[in-house]
């Protein structure tokens, strides 16, 4: 009997009709994703796990993290505007020097050195092995160069990885998960080494803490995702947490740099860094002089009726003990808050200073506010602004700075502060290899302890033991 084309296409399509209906669309081999932003959880980590079991050789993992770094220095503009226009945070300058500086310092898999014992027994090799895949929480304020720079980490390791975004920044991260995944598979042929969901969450990401599959948690953000994290999670936990860094600045210090530094390090990215500078601890008898120099870098000095304006303004619960950073006011221009405030500072100023005399208390200096306005305050000596810098620090863990020629006093504060970064004589984005010796990271592990993250930070230490062989000598 002879079959028509048109009598095939008609049951082709009966039987495609049939597929569609009888297979639900939420199996997992059907989503396929978009460049590795999945529909559904279990779909992202099913497709990062499918990739982690291609991450296997050193020479793919150097490969890749060759094609990210290329990808991320031919994209640190586009993806600076994206997220300043989507999150509303941050300078575009500062976000794209962000990109460029965890493309390009952020180290690979070389980093990573297996270790061997010999000795009359024979050998012992130690391995840095995968941990598989690893869930990762990003925060809203570096979202571009977050995903960079884990993804550099964490494939090095030879893991791949389930971001987590924020909501509030979820275009931008995806369009850097994408933008990678493009170019590493086009490389190298492996899709979905970075995964995440299309409509991130709250509960999407605690969802992962628990999840099936992930055996390493990390997380950069806030205290809330901190402590839930701790409190929920099954698996080991990587914590990058808040901060409220301290600069101390006594009596021997070199004015003019410390101003300067400080100018920069705090008005960078509109101190949404973690690390950036969050208030100044000067030494009495050099407050007036400090306060000057920051004057000639370009900061302006605002009284306390015109930082109480802006307080109003930009704090939420304000005045009260719960006061705190309304989200729509972190990181935005100096000249913003000054207009909020009700007065107006030149375009070009990037920092504004409120002199609190002894006031430990202040909002701006017991916060960690995310914006270019700085608390000024005065100690009678080093043990005072010390004691201070512990007070406000507050056993994060997190960040320090002075700026000091006295050799003691440094020792002194390096040693009771504590913290997993501590600056002398420089901008604190120093610390993380801007202008400073070192490698670079966005997920500066404090309460857990890794502190500055890269590769070795990803991977589980194994032994393999061999008896009574292999010693060549
Ligand atoms: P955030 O805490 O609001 O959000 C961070 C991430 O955690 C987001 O993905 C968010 O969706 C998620 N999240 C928030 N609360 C959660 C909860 N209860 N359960 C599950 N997930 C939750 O932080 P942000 O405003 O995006 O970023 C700024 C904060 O992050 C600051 O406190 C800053 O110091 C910190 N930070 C730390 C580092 C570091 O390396 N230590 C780096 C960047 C940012």
């Amino acid at each position: 009997m002879a079959v028509t084309t048109h009598e095939i296409e008609s049951i082709v399509r009966q039987v495609l009709a049939q597929l569609e209906t009888s297979v639900s669309p939420l199996t997992p081999s059907q989503d396929r994703g978009d460049h590795g932003v999945f529909e559904r959880l279990e779909d992202a980590v099913a497709a990062a796990d499918a990739a982690y079991k291609k991450n296997r050789t050193i020479a793919l993992r150097e490969s890749v993290v060759k094609v990210i770094r290329r990808a991320a220095r031919t994209n640190a503009r586009r993806l600076a505007e994206m997220a300043v226009q989507e999150a509303g945070m941050g300078h575009i300058e500062d976000k794209v020097k962000k990109n460029l500086l965890v493309a390009d310092r952020t180290p690979g898999p070389e980093i990573l050195r297996p270790s061997a014992i010999s000795g009359d027994n024979g050998l012992t090799l130690i391995e840095n092995a995968p941990w598989g895949v690893i869930a990762s929480v990003t925060p809203s304020t570096n979202p571009a160069a977050t995903i960079i720079n884990n993804a550099i980490s964490m494939i090095s390791g030879g893991n791949a990885v389930v971001f987590a975004p924020h909501p509030a920044a979820k275009r931008i991260t995806q369009e850097t998960i994408k933008m990678l995944n493009m170019a590493i598979s086009e490389e190298t042929g492996i899709a979905n080494l970075l995964t995440c969901v299309k409509e991130p969450s709250i509960e999407s990401a605690q969802q992962l803490f628990t999840f099936p599959g992930v055996n390493l948690l990390v997380v950069t953000g806030g205290d809330a995702v901190v402590k839930a994290a701790r409190d929920i999670t099954n698996k080991r936990l990587i914590a990058a947490g808040a901060g409220n860094p301290p600069v101390l600045v006594d009596e021997t210090a070199d004015l003019q740099r410390a101003a300067r530094s400080i100018y920069d390090g705090a008005s960078f990215d509109n101190n949404i860094v973690c690390c950036d500078e969050k208030e100044i601890i000067a030494v009495e008898s050099i407050a007036d002089e400090l306060k000057q120099e920051l004057s000639n870098c370009g900061a302006m000095q605002v009284n306390r009726d015109q930082a109480d304006a802006i307080a109003r303004e930009v704090l939420l619960d304000y005045p009260g003990p719960n006061a705190r950073p309304n989200p729509k006011w972190v990181g935005r221009d100096a000249a913003e808050l000054a207009s909020a405030g009700g007065f107006s500072v030149p375009e070009s100023c990037r920092l504004l200073i409120v002199d609190v005399d002894r006031e430990t208390d202040y909002v701006f200096a017991r916060m960690e506010q995310m914006m270019p306005i700085i608390p000024l305050l005065r100690a009678r000596n080093f043990d005072e602004a010390l004691d201070w810098a512990m007070l406000l620090e507050g056993g994060r863990f997190h960040t320090a700075g002075m700026h000091s020629r006295n050799i003691e006093y440094m020792d002194a504060m390096a040693t009771r502060i504590n913290t997993s970064l501590f600056v002398k004589n420089g901008p604190h984005v120093a610390g993380l290899g801007a202008g400073g010796e070192g490698w670079t990271s966005m997920t500066i592990s404090t309460p857990t302890g890794e502190g500055v993250t890269d590769a070795r930070t990803f991977v589980r230490l194994r032994r393999c033991t061999l008896v009574g062989s292999f010693r060549i000598v």
